[in-house]
């Protein structure tokens, strides 16, 4: 059913399961208020999804809306922020209530398990493309940013890195049976977790923290070019999930290119990749498990630039490609 803006804004507005204190005044004035309190610093972080760059057209909507939620809380994440407040700008080519309810269960969901609110935006018509622009608080001074780092920090991440590539591959390789594995891997790249609370434990114990969204080479890449260093990588740790694992085996005749491709430069993963002095790390993992994010420490920081990366066995290993880009 095709409806008016304002009742499309008015349907948005009543699926908002989140009502913060901290909201002076939401979605239906010209602007929305929030209160920021003394010693607290806001976070703010946008991402945009447009249809066929981000997500293919036949995109289920509610799919659309947890993605654009979830990118925008893993940038709060990498900087350690607790998420509050976001606005979203939807373009469609057309006012459709069933598609609006979907992506408003994606979009809804999410918000809900981290208390964000939706408190404005912008509705216009167009080629399908949808922004949201996140706030987030941080303790003054606290903040994680990707410069700090320091020859000799230990380089960790969290989760497990390459599901999502393999599960982009699974998708638009349709003829890999269905499995577990395959669900698993394609639900990786459908629904990202959000680091969050792993993001905020990390507070005042990393000294460099980024989201893996473009690949781990390429990621870290931006974590050692603000600390004008390099690193080494052993790529027998970086982790993987055992559905990775058994995924491979089954489809590594039909691809061009080795196990660790894909943990090391597919994008799209959403883990943290942080640095920290090697003397907090086991204690930086313990309070990572506390809060249900397992991680793994995958190399140093060193001087010099670039990314070396080796095997166990000290043998040097060399990726065909570091990452996604653009432009
Ligand atoms: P204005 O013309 O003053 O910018 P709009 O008519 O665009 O106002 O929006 C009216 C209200 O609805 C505003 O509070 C705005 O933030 C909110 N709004 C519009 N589109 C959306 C959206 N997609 N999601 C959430 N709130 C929205
Ligand atoms: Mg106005």
């Amino acid at each position: 059913m095709a409806l008016p803006e304002f009742s499309m804004i008015e349907r948005l507005r009543r699926r908002n399961p989140v009502s913060r204190p901290d909201v002076v005044l939401g979605i239906g004035d010209d602007a929305a208020l929030t209160s920021v309190p003394a010693g607290v610093e806001l976070v703010l972080a946008v991402d945009t999804l447009v249809e066929g760059v981000h997500f293919p057209a036949n995109a289920a909507a509610s799919d659309i809306g947890y993605r654009v939620l979830a990118v925008n809380l893993s940038d709060l994440a990498a900087m350690g922020a607790e998420p509050a407040w976001a606005t979203l700008a939807l373009t469609l080519p057309e006012a459709d209530t069933g598609w609006l309810d979907s992506f408003a269960d994606g979009f809804f969901g999410l918000a809900e398990q981290h208390n964000v609110q939706l408190i404005g935006g912008d509705t216009t018509r167009g080629p399908l493309t949808v922004s949201v622009q996140i706030q987030g608080l941080v303790p003054a001074g606290e903040a994680l940013r990707r410069k700090g780092a320091r020859p000799g920090d230990h380089i960790l991440v969290t989760g497990t890195l390459g599901d999502a590539a393999m599960g982009l591959w699974c998708v638009e390789h349709n003829e890999n049976p269905a499995s577990i594995n395959r669900d698993f891997v394609i639900g990786r790249l459908a629904h990202p977790e959000p680091r969050v609370r792993a993001g905020q434990a990390l507070r005042g114990l990393a000294s460099a923290c980024i989201d893996v969204s473009d690949g781990l080479l390429a990621d870290l890449g931006h974590i050692l070019a603000a600390a004008g260093a390099g690193a080494v990588i052993e790529v027998d740790r970086v982790p993987v999930s055992a559905e990775y694992d058994h995924l491979w085996e089954t489809v590594c005749e039909r691809i061009a290119h080795d196990r660790y491709q894909w943990p090391l430069a597919g994008g799209d993963d959403y883990e943290l990749c942080f640095t920290a002095s090697p003397e907090i790390v086991p204690g930086m993992i313990k309070c990572l498990e506390a809060v249900g994010t397992p991680c793994t420490d995958i190399g140093t920081v060193e001087p010099g630039s670039g990314i070396r990366c080796i095997r166990d066995d000290g043998a040097a290993y060399t990726p065909q490609q570091t990452g996604f880009r653009h432009f």
